[in-house]
């Protein structure tokens, strides 16, 4: 078992290359194009030396779902097109740091969290862009809104003057077969087309869904952002 951050530069490029060939694999079986799919590698838990490695090897989003880690990790001067996801449930308290750090947050599920993100972002007067996180799954445990809530979420943020909406995310429930996640992905897919039927003028072009272990099925159901941590950096 090789532990986190041990993995070598040769096994990282494997990785990636492996990833690169699933998704266009994917897209390819679902007519789609894989460069409409943007992998964004979730480097949580994992050291900066090998973010430094991965964007050297042609990856340039990565996912992060702590704002105190992603700090110290990206903190620093970073390349001008490296961009950064928060993809971890968010706290309002940390709505400001979350802004001056990410160039886009994923994880945005409820009122509260948009009022916080949306006076933070008026004080320093930048836009931010943000995803709505949808429960697929309904479990009680985990964060994202239910598909219920969607459009009054999304009616808060397109009056948010300072945040952007692009998009959806989802996570579907850990299944024993990866295959079954799929009526999840459509799910999400659907409720962005009810969405952008009832409010045309808004742009939901980002659905961002589909793991390691399952984004094979996401991107079938029409993903553009896949969020790949342990196929690319090995395990946690
Ligand atoms: C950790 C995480 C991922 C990546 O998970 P892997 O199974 O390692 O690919 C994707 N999305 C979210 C929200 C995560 O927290």
């Amino acid at each position: 078992m090789i532990a986190a951050g041990a993995i070598d530069h040769g096994a990282l490029e494997r990785n990636i290359d492996e990833v690169h060939e699933r998704v266009h694999l994917a897209a390819r079986e679902s007519g789609r194009s894989a460069e409409a799919i943007t992998i964004v590698a979730v480097s949580k838990t994992f050291p900066r030396t090998l973010v430094d490695e991965a964007y050297a090897l042609g990856l340039s989003s990565f996912g992060e779902n702590r704002v105190q880690e992603a700090k110290g990790k990206y903190g620093g001067p970073l390349p001008s097109d490296l961009r950064l996801h928060m993809i971890g449930s968010l706290q309002s308290n940390k709505a400001k740091a979350a802004i001056g750090l990410f160039d886009r947050i994923e994880s945005v599920d409820r009122m509260s969290l948009v009022e916080a993100l949306e006076h933070a972002a008026t004080r320093v007067d930048t836009l931010v862009s943000v995803l709505l996180q949808v429960n697929l799954g309904r479990e009680p445990r985990k964060s994202g809104c239910f598909p219920e809530q969607a459009l009054e979420l999304i009616d808060a943020l397109i009056g948010a003057d300072h945040l952007r909406v692009d998009g959806l995310m989802g996570i579907a429930p850990l299944l024993p077969n990866a295959h079954d996640t799929r009526p999840y992905f459509r799910e999400l897919r659907l409720l962005r087309e009810d969405i952008c039927r009832e409010r045309p003028d808004v742009d939901l072009s980002v659905l961002s869904m589909g793991m390691s272990g399952d984004f094979e099925a996401a991107i079938a159901e029409g993903a553009t952002h896949v969020r790949i941590g342990s196929a690319i950096f090995g395990a946690r």
